[in-house]
Protein backbone atom coordinates (compact mmCIF):
# COMPACT_ATOMS: atom_id res chain seq x y z
CA UNK A 1 0.00 0.00 0.00
CA UNK A 2 2.47 2.28 -0.87
CA UNK A 3 1.22 5.04 -2.47
CA UNK A 4 -1.89 4.77 -0.61
CA UNK A 5 0.23 5.68 2.62
CA UNK A 6 1.74 8.85 0.28
CA UNK A 7 -1.81 10.46 -0.38
CA UNK A 8 -4.05 8.99 2.27
CA UNK A 9 -2.02 8.78 5.51
CA UNK A 10 -5.77 8.32 7.63
CA UNK A 11 -7.05 4.75 5.10
CA UNK A 12 -3.93 3.63 5.18
CA UNK A 13 -3.98 3.35 9.09
CA UNK A 14 -7.05 1.95 9.13
CA UNK A 15 -5.62 -1.21 6.88
CA UNK A 16 -2.77 -1.64 8.77
CA UNK A 17 -5.28 -2.18 12.07
CA UNK A 18 -6.79 -4.66 10.42
CA UNK A 19 -3.68 -6.01 9.15
CA UNK A 20 -2.41 -6.50 12.83
CA UNK A 21 -6.10 -7.96 13.34
CA UNK A 22 -5.60 -10.76 10.62
CA UNK A 23 -1.87 -11.17 11.61
CA UNK A 24 -2.17 -12.05 15.71
CA UNK A 25 -5.96 -12.63 16.07
CA UNK A 26 -7.57 -16.70 15.83
CA UNK A 27 -9.82 -16.29 12.82
CA UNK A 28 -13.11 -18.34 14.00
CA UNK A 29 -15.93 -17.08 11.43
CA UNK A 30 -17.13 -19.60 9.09
CA UNK A 31 -17.30 -17.90 6.30
CA UNK A 32 -14.19 -16.70 5.87
CA UNK A 33 -10.66 -18.04 5.01
CA UNK A 34 -6.90 -17.10 4.30
CA UNK A 35 -6.96 -16.25 0.15
CA UNK A 36 -3.89 -16.72 -1.56
CA UNK A 37 -1.73 -14.40 -2.42
CA UNK A 38 -2.31 -14.82 -6.04
CA UNK A 39 -5.90 -13.81 -5.26
CA UNK A 40 -4.69 -10.31 -3.73
CA UNK A 41 -2.47 -9.96 -6.82
CA UNK A 42 -5.41 -10.44 -9.43
CA UNK A 43 -7.94 -8.56 -7.27
CA UNK A 44 -5.61 -5.55 -7.01
CA UNK A 45 -4.31 -5.59 -10.82
CA UNK A 46 -4.96 -3.39 -13.98
CA UNK A 47 -8.07 -5.95 -15.06
CA UNK A 48 -9.99 -3.17 -12.57
CA UNK A 49 -9.33 -0.53 -15.16
CA UNK A 50 -11.54 -2.12 -18.26
CA UNK A 51 -15.30 -1.98 -18.61
CA UNK A 52 -16.92 -5.10 -20.14
CA UNK A 53 -20.86 -5.81 -20.76
CA UNK A 54 -21.85 -9.45 -22.02
CA UNK A 55 -20.53 -12.84 -22.65
CA UNK A 56 -17.37 -13.75 -25.19
CA UNK A 57 -17.84 -13.27 -28.52
CA UNK A 58 -21.23 -11.01 -27.52
CA UNK A 59 -19.59 -7.76 -26.13
CA UNK A 60 -21.06 -4.44 -25.70
CA UNK A 61 -17.39 -2.73 -25.80
CA UNK A 62 -14.61 -2.57 -27.93
CA UNK A 63 -10.73 -4.17 -26.70
CA UNK A 64 -12.37 -7.49 -25.61
CA UNK A 65 -10.07 -9.78 -27.19
CA UNK A 66 -7.68 -10.78 -23.99
CA UNK A 67 -11.07 -10.26 -21.63
CA UNK A 68 -12.92 -13.07 -23.63
CA UNK A 69 -9.60 -15.44 -22.83
CA UNK A 70 -9.77 -14.72 -19.51
CA UNK A 71 -13.49 -15.58 -19.05
CA UNK A 72 -13.38 -18.50 -21.06
CA UNK A 73 -10.58 -19.75 -18.95
CA UNK A 74 -12.41 -19.26 -16.09
CA UNK A 75 -16.05 -20.50 -17.14
CA UNK A 76 -13.70 -23.78 -18.40
CA UNK A 77 -11.99 -24.36 -15.16
CA UNK A 78 -15.21 -23.74 -13.06
CA UNK A 79 -17.29 -26.64 -15.68
CA UNK A 80 -14.32 -28.99 -15.13
CA UNK A 81 -13.94 -28.45 -11.48
CA UNK A 82 -17.58 -29.39 -10.33
CA UNK A 83 -18.22 -31.43 -13.24
CA UNK A 84 -21.12 -29.27 -14.61
CA UNK A 85 -22.16 -28.67 -18.09
CA UNK A 86 -22.60 -24.58 -17.82
CA UNK A 87 -21.15 -21.86 -15.76
CA UNK A 88 -21.48 -18.06 -15.26
CA UNK A 89 -18.82 -16.12 -13.48
CA UNK A 90 -20.11 -13.10 -13.55
CA UNK A 91 -21.72 -12.65 -10.29
CA UNK A 92 -20.62 -10.34 -7.97
CA UNK A 93 -21.49 -12.20 -4.67
CA UNK A 94 -23.41 -14.92 -3.46
CA UNK A 95 -26.25 -13.27 -2.97
CA UNK A 96 -26.08 -11.92 -6.54
CA UNK A 97 -25.92 -15.45 -7.82
CA UNK A 98 -28.86 -16.44 -6.01
CA UNK A 99 -30.58 -13.26 -7.93
CA UNK A 100 -29.89 -14.46 -11.12
CA UNK A 101 -30.95 -17.76 -11.03
CA UNK A 102 -34.12 -16.38 -9.55
CA UNK A 103 -34.41 -14.07 -12.40
CA UNK A 104 -33.62 -16.58 -14.77
CA UNK A 105 -36.67 -19.11 -13.84
CA UNK A 106 -39.05 -16.92 -11.47
CA UNK A 107 -41.94 -14.45 -11.79
CA UNK A 108 -42.58 -12.18 -9.24
CA UNK A 109 -45.46 -14.03 -6.69
CA UNK A 110 -44.22 -17.33 -7.23
CA UNK A 111 -43.90 -19.80 -4.99
CA UNK A 112 -40.33 -20.99 -3.36
CA UNK A 113 -39.51 -23.67 -0.52
CA UNK A 114 -36.37 -22.50 1.18
CA UNK A 115 -34.66 -23.22 4.58
CA UNK A 116 -35.77 -21.11 7.41
CA UNK A 117 -33.27 -18.73 8.16
CA UNK A 118 -32.95 -18.93 12.16
CA UNK A 119 -32.46 -22.68 11.24
CA UNK A 120 -29.69 -22.38 8.81
CA UNK A 121 -30.59 -20.85 5.94
CA UNK A 122 -29.40 -17.54 3.85
CA UNK A 123 -31.24 -14.59 3.68
CA UNK A 124 -31.57 -14.76 -0.10
CA UNK A 125 -33.60 -17.81 0.34
CA UNK A 126 -36.76 -16.21 1.37
CA UNK A 127 -35.93 -13.91 4.48
CA UNK A 128 -38.81 -11.09 4.87
CA UNK A 129 -36.47 -8.44 5.06
CA UNK A 130 -34.53 -9.26 1.87
CA UNK A 131 -35.39 -8.82 -1.52
CA UNK A 132 -36.16 -12.67 -2.00
CA UNK A 133 -38.74 -12.46 0.58
CA UNK A 134 -40.54 -9.42 -0.73
CA UNK A 135 -40.23 -10.33 -4.73
CA UNK A 136 -41.29 -14.02 -4.17
CA UNK A 137 -43.81 -16.34 -1.81
CA UNK A 138 -41.12 -18.03 0.17
CA UNK A 139 -42.28 -21.14 1.96
CA UNK A 140 -39.70 -22.16 4.89
CA UNK A 141 -38.66 -25.90 5.77
CA UNK A 142 -36.85 -26.25 8.39
CA UNK A 143 -34.81 -28.96 10.98
CA UNK A 144 -36.20 -32.01 12.73
CA UNK A 145 -36.44 -30.62 17.25
CA UNK A 146 -34.91 -34.28 17.88
CA UNK A 147 -31.87 -34.58 15.32
CA UNK A 148 -31.21 -30.96 14.63
CA UNK A 149 -31.11 -32.50 10.91
CA UNK A 150 -33.17 -30.95 7.69
CA UNK A 151 -37.07 -32.34 8.32
CA UNK A 152 -37.54 -34.32 4.80
CA UNK A 153 -40.78 -35.51 5.15
CA UNK A 154 -41.90 -32.35 6.53
CA UNK A 155 -40.44 -30.65 3.18
CA UNK A 156 -41.62 -33.23 1.05
CA UNK A 157 -45.02 -32.47 2.85
CA UNK A 158 -45.14 -28.60 2.06
CA UNK A 159 -43.79 -29.29 -1.95
CA UNK A 160 -46.89 -31.44 -2.10
CA UNK A 161 -48.96 -29.07 -0.57
CA UNK A 162 -47.61 -25.51 -2.08
CA UNK A 163 -46.86 -27.11 -5.27
CA UNK A 164 -43.36 -24.49 -5.57
CA UNK A 165 -41.90 -23.61 -8.60
CA UNK A 166 -38.78 -24.03 -7.16
CA UNK A 167 -36.69 -25.89 -3.94
CA UNK A 168 -33.54 -24.07 -2.88
CA UNK A 169 -31.26 -26.22 -0.50
CA UNK A 170 -28.01 -25.17 0.83
CA UNK A 171 -27.41 -23.51 4.21
CA UNK A 172 -25.05 -20.74 5.80
CA UNK A 173 -25.02 -22.91 9.68
CA UNK A 174 -25.58 -26.17 8.90
CA UNK A 175 -23.02 -28.93 10.51
CA UNK A 176 -24.05 -31.90 8.42
CA UNK A 177 -24.45 -33.43 4.65
CA UNK A 178 -27.57 -32.24 2.90
CA UNK A 179 -29.10 -34.78 0.80
CA UNK A 180 -29.09 -33.35 -2.48
CA UNK A 181 -30.69 -36.66 -4.47
CA UNK A 182 -33.90 -37.09 -1.96
CA UNK A 183 -34.07 -33.04 -2.57
CA UNK A 184 -34.38 -33.24 -6.27
CA UNK A 185 -36.58 -35.84 -6.47
CA UNK A 186 -38.91 -34.28 -4.41
CA UNK A 187 -38.45 -31.36 -6.87
CA UNK A 188 -38.74 -33.73 -9.51
CA UNK A 189 -41.86 -35.34 -8.16
CA UNK A 190 -43.89 -31.87 -8.09
CA UNK A 191 -42.47 -30.40 -11.32
CA UNK A 192 -40.05 -27.88 -9.46
CA UNK A 193 -37.09 -26.24 -10.31
CA UNK A 194 -34.22 -27.73 -7.68
CA UNK A 195 -31.07 -25.09 -6.73
CA UNK A 196 -28.51 -25.52 -4.57
CA UNK A 197 -26.51 -22.84 -2.80
CA UNK A 198 -23.26 -24.42 -2.13
CA UNK A 199 -21.88 -21.20 -0.65
CA UNK A 200 -20.79 -22.66 2.93
CA UNK A 201 -19.19 -25.80 0.91
CA UNK A 202 -17.84 -25.13 -2.50
CA UNK A 203 -14.69 -25.96 -1.13
CA UNK A 204 -14.97 -29.10 0.18
CA UNK A 205 -16.86 -30.41 -2.73
CA UNK A 206 -14.24 -29.26 -5.09
CA UNK A 207 -12.13 -31.13 -2.57
CA UNK A 208 -14.32 -34.33 -2.83
CA UNK A 209 -14.84 -34.00 0.95
CA UNK A 210 -18.76 -33.02 0.41
CA UNK A 211 -21.11 -34.76 -1.76
CA UNK A 212 -21.29 -32.79 -5.26
CA UNK A 213 -24.66 -31.10 -5.90
CA UNK A 214 -24.27 -30.82 -9.44
CA UNK A 215 -25.89 -34.23 -10.73
CA UNK A 216 -29.08 -33.49 -8.89
CA UNK A 217 -29.61 -29.77 -9.26
CA UNK A 218 -30.70 -27.62 -12.16
CA UNK A 219 -28.42 -24.90 -10.89
CA UNK A 220 -25.92 -24.49 -8.44
CA UNK A 221 -24.96 -21.48 -6.80
CA UNK A 222 -21.89 -20.34 -4.79
CA UNK A 223 -19.55 -17.79 -3.69
CA UNK A 224 -15.28 -18.15 -4.46
CA UNK A 225 -15.26 -17.26 -1.01
CA UNK A 226 -15.77 -19.41 2.44
CA UNK A 227 -14.77 -22.76 1.74
CA UNK A 228 -13.48 -21.92 -1.46
CA UNK A 229 -11.27 -19.85 -0.08
CA UNK A 230 -10.84 -17.42 -3.14
CA UNK A 231 -11.93 -14.66 -4.74
CA UNK A 232 -14.50 -12.22 -3.24
CA UNK A 233 -17.49 -13.15 -5.70
CA UNK A 234 -20.14 -15.68 -7.09
CA UNK A 235 -20.99 -17.82 -9.56
CA UNK A 236 -23.38 -20.39 -11.13
CA UNK A 237 -23.41 -23.67 -12.50
CA UNK A 238 -26.49 -25.51 -14.12
CA UNK A 239 -27.52 -27.40 -16.86
CA UNK A 240 -26.52 -27.00 -20.16
CA UNK A 241 -30.36 -26.57 -21.34
CA UNK A 242 -30.70 -23.40 -19.31
CA UNK A 243 -27.47 -21.66 -20.28
CA UNK A 244 -29.24 -18.96 -22.32
CA UNK A 245 -31.65 -17.97 -19.65
CA UNK A 246 -29.34 -17.91 -17.14
CA UNK A 247 -26.26 -16.02 -18.54
CA UNK A 248 -29.66 -13.34 -19.76
CA UNK A 249 -30.66 -13.03 -16.27
CA UNK A 250 -27.37 -12.00 -14.96
CA UNK A 251 -26.81 -9.47 -18.15
CA UNK A 252 -28.89 -7.27 -18.66
CA UNK A 253 -31.29 -9.16 -16.41
CA UNK A 254 -29.50 -8.76 -12.73
CA UNK A 255 -26.36 -6.98 -13.07
CA UNK A 256 -24.22 -5.06 -15.40
CA UNK A 257 -20.75 -4.30 -16.12
CA UNK A 258 -18.04 -7.33 -15.06
CA UNK A 259 -15.74 -7.27 -12.08
CA UNK A 260 -12.77 -8.09 -14.50
CA UNK A 261 -10.25 -7.80 -11.20
CA UNK A 262 -12.58 -10.37 -9.21
CA UNK A 263 -13.30 -12.49 -12.03
CA UNK A 264 -9.13 -13.36 -12.63
CA UNK A 265 -9.06 -13.77 -9.31
CA UNK A 266 -12.06 -16.17 -9.44
CA UNK A 267 -10.37 -18.03 -12.76
CA UNK A 268 -7.82 -18.40 -10.10
CA UNK A 269 -9.49 -19.69 -7.11
CA UNK A 270 -11.00 -22.75 -9.80
CA UNK A 271 -7.38 -23.41 -11.00
CA UNK A 272 -6.10 -23.66 -7.15
CA UNK A 273 -9.21 -25.42 -6.46
CA UNK A 274 -7.78 -28.50 -8.58
CA UNK A 275 -4.56 -29.09 -6.92
CA UNK A 276 -3.82 -31.86 -4.32
CA UNK A 277 -2.82 -29.02 -1.84
CA UNK A 278 -5.85 -27.70 -1.96
CA UNK A 279 -7.68 -31.29 -1.45
CA UNK A 280 -5.37 -31.91 1.41
CA UNK A 281 -6.06 -28.59 3.05
CA UNK A 282 -10.08 -29.47 3.25
CA UNK A 283 -9.64 -32.74 4.27
CA UNK A 284 -7.62 -30.92 6.80
CA UNK A 285 -10.56 -28.21 7.40
CA UNK A 286 -12.87 -30.90 8.15
CA UNK A 287 -10.81 -33.11 10.45
CA UNK A 288 -10.25 -29.84 12.68
CA UNK A 289 -14.12 -29.04 12.59
CA UNK A 290 -14.57 -32.96 14.08
CA UNK A 291 -11.73 -32.62 16.57
CA UNK A 292 -12.91 -28.80 17.53
CA UNK A 293 -16.40 -30.24 18.29
CA UNK A 294 -15.19 -33.75 20.30
CA UNK A 295 -13.12 -31.24 22.29
CA UNK A 296 -15.55 -28.38 23.13
CA UNK A 297 -18.33 -31.84 23.96
CA UNK A 298 -15.57 -33.31 26.58
CA UNK A 299 -15.72 -29.41 27.70
CA UNK A 300 -19.25 -29.68 28.55
CA UNK A 301 -20.48 -27.67 25.68
CA UNK A 302 -23.47 -29.19 23.57
CA UNK A 303 -22.55 -29.62 19.59
CA UNK A 304 -26.13 -28.77 17.71
CA UNK A 305 -26.83 -32.54 15.87
CA UNK A 306 -23.35 -33.87 17.72
CA UNK A 307 -20.89 -32.99 15.54
CA UNK A 308 -20.15 -32.01 11.89
CA UNK A 309 -19.71 -33.42 8.56
CA UNK A 310 -17.99 -29.91 7.45
CA UNK A 311 -16.32 -27.03 8.06
CA UNK A 312 -18.18 -25.32 11.13
CA UNK A 313 -19.72 -26.12 14.33
CA UNK A 314 -23.24 -24.45 15.56
CA UNK A 315 -21.85 -24.86 19.63
CA UNK A 316 -25.55 -24.46 22.57
CA UNK A 317 -23.68 -22.60 25.03
CA UNK A 318 -26.57 -22.94 27.52
CA UNK A 319 -25.03 -25.93 29.69
CA UNK A 320 -22.41 -23.15 30.64
CA UNK A 321 -25.62 -20.48 31.60
CA UNK A 322 -23.97 -18.42 28.47
CA UNK A 323 -25.63 -16.30 25.84
CA UNK A 324 -24.05 -16.20 22.17
CA UNK A 325 -23.84 -12.51 22.74
CA UNK A 326 -22.00 -12.98 25.91
CA UNK A 327 -19.58 -15.22 24.28
CA UNK A 328 -18.60 -13.73 20.92
CA UNK A 329 -17.80 -10.52 23.02
CA UNK A 330 -15.64 -12.17 25.39
CA UNK A 331 -13.47 -14.69 22.93
CA UNK A 332 -12.98 -11.30 21.12
CA UNK A 333 -11.65 -9.56 24.01
CA UNK A 334 -8.90 -12.17 24.07
CA UNK A 335 -8.63 -12.30 20.19
CA UNK A 336 -10.82 -15.19 18.92
CA UNK A 337 -13.17 -14.21 16.51
CA UNK A 338 -16.74 -16.53 16.58
CA UNK A 339 -20.40 -15.26 15.68
CA UNK A 340 -22.46 -15.68 18.05
CA UNK A 341 -25.46 -18.07 15.89
CA UNK A 342 -29.08 -19.40 16.47
CA UNK A 343 -29.53 -23.14 17.23
CA UNK A 344 -32.40 -24.70 15.77
CA UNK A 345 -35.50 -23.49 18.42
CA UNK A 346 -33.55 -20.84 20.06
CA UNK A 347 -35.66 -19.17 22.74
CA UNK A 348 -33.09 -16.01 22.77
CA UNK A 349 -33.30 -13.24 20.30
CA UNK A 350 -31.24 -13.11 16.90
CA UNK A 351 -29.09 -10.19 18.51
CA UNK A 352 -28.52 -12.42 21.49
CA UNK A 353 -28.66 -16.12 20.67
CA UNK A 354 -27.82 -19.18 22.34
CA UNK A 355 -25.27 -20.34 20.72
CA UNK A 356 -21.87 -19.60 18.62
CA UNK A 357 -20.93 -20.64 14.97
CA UNK A 358 -17.18 -21.72 14.80
CA UNK A 359 -15.46 -22.56 11.46
CA UNK A 360 -12.12 -23.92 10.63
CA UNK A 361 -11.34 -22.99 7.47
CA UNK A 362 -9.31 -19.98 8.01
CA UNK A 363 -7.11 -21.16 10.44
CA UNK A 364 -6.28 -24.58 8.33
CA UNK A 365 -5.46 -22.28 4.95
CA UNK A 366 -2.71 -20.63 8.05
CA UNK A 367 -1.91 -24.22 8.80
CA UNK A 368 -3.52 -25.02 11.81
CA UNK A 369 -4.12 -28.82 12.65
CA UNK A 370 -5.83 -30.99 14.91
CA UNK A 371 -3.21 -30.23 18.09
CA UNK A 372 -3.80 -26.36 17.78
CA UNK A 373 -7.98 -27.39 17.21
CA UNK A 374 -7.13 -28.78 21.21
CA UNK A 375 -5.67 -25.81 22.61
CA UNK A 376 -8.64 -23.70 20.92
CA UNK A 377 -10.87 -25.42 22.00
CA UNK A 378 -9.51 -25.65 25.33
CA UNK A 379 -8.92 -22.11 25.26
CA UNK A 380 -12.86 -21.46 24.80
CA UNK A 381 -14.13 -23.43 27.62
CA UNK A 382 -11.92 -21.44 30.08
CA UNK A 383 -12.64 -17.74 28.28
CA UNK A 384 -16.34 -19.33 29.01
CA UNK A 385 -15.64 -20.05 32.77
CA UNK A 386 -13.55 -16.81 33.52
CA UNK A 387 -16.35 -14.46 32.39
CA UNK A 388 -15.96 -11.24 34.41
CA UNK A 389 -12.43 -12.05 35.33
CA UNK A 390 -9.75 -9.48 34.33
CA UNK A 391 -6.75 -10.82 35.11
CA UNK A 392 -7.44 -14.30 33.70
CA UNK A 393 -8.70 -13.28 30.43
CA UNK A 394 -5.33 -10.96 30.08
CA UNK A 395 -3.44 -14.31 30.62
CA UNK A 396 -5.29 -16.42 28.02
CA UNK A 397 -5.11 -13.69 25.67
CA UNK A 398 -1.46 -13.82 25.95
CA UNK A 399 -1.59 -17.42 25.21
CA UNK A 400 -4.02 -17.02 22.43
CA UNK A 401 -1.44 -14.01 20.65
CA UNK A 402 1.42 -16.70 21.24
CA UNK A 403 -0.85 -19.78 19.61
CA UNK A 404 -1.34 -17.02 16.65
CA UNK A 405 2.02 -15.89 15.96
CA UNK A 406 3.36 -19.77 15.52
CA UNK A 407 0.90 -18.94 11.93
CA UNK A 408 1.87 -16.20 10.46
CA UNK A 409 -0.05 -14.20 8.24
CA UNK A 410 1.55 -14.32 4.30
CA UNK A 411 4.73 -15.15 5.35
CA UNK A 412 7.75 -13.96 3.27
CA UNK A 413 5.18 -12.44 1.03
CA UNK A 414 5.16 -8.83 2.96
CA UNK A 415 6.33 -8.02 6.38
CA UNK A 416 4.88 -4.69 6.35
CA UNK A 417 1.56 -3.61 4.36
N1 LIG B 1 -25.57 -18.24 0.30
C1 LIG B 1 -25.14 -18.71 1.48
C2 LIG B 1 -25.54 -20.10 1.88
C3 LIG B 1 -24.34 -17.94 2.31
O1 LIG B 1 -23.96 -18.40 3.50
C4 LIG B 1 -23.98 -16.65 1.87
C5 LIG B 1 -23.09 -15.78 2.65
O2 LIG B 1 -23.14 -15.55 3.77
C6 LIG B 1 -24.47 -16.18 0.65
C7 LIG B 1 -25.25 -17.00 -0.11
C8 LIG B 1 -24.24 -14.78 0.20
O3 LIG B 1 -22.97 -14.51 -0.20
P1 LIG B 1 -22.49 -12.98 -0.30
O4 LIG B 1 -22.25 -12.54 1.10
O5 LIG B 1 -21.26 -13.08 -1.15
O6 LIG B 1 -23.58 -12.22 -0.96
Amino acid sequence: LKTVKEKDMELYQIVQEEYARQKTGIEMIASESYVPTQVLELQGSILTNKTMEGFPGRRYHAGSKVIDKMETLGIERAKTLYGAEHANIQPHSGSNANHCVYTAILNPGDTVLGMRLDQGGHLTHGAKANFSGKVYNFISYGLNQDTELIDYEELEKLAKTHKPKLIVAGASAYPRFIDYERMGKAAQDVGAYFMVDMAHVAGLVAAGVHPNPVPYADFVTSTTTKTLAGARGGFVLCKGKYAQALDKATFPGAQGSMHLHIMAAKAYTFYYAMSEEFKVCMAQVVKNAQRLGDVLQQKGFRIVSGGTDNHLLLVDLRPKGLTGAQMEAALEGVGITVNKNMIPFDPEKPMITSGVRIGTTAMTTKGMKEVEMEQIGSIINEVAESLGNKDKLEAIEKRVLELGAKFPLYPGYFETM
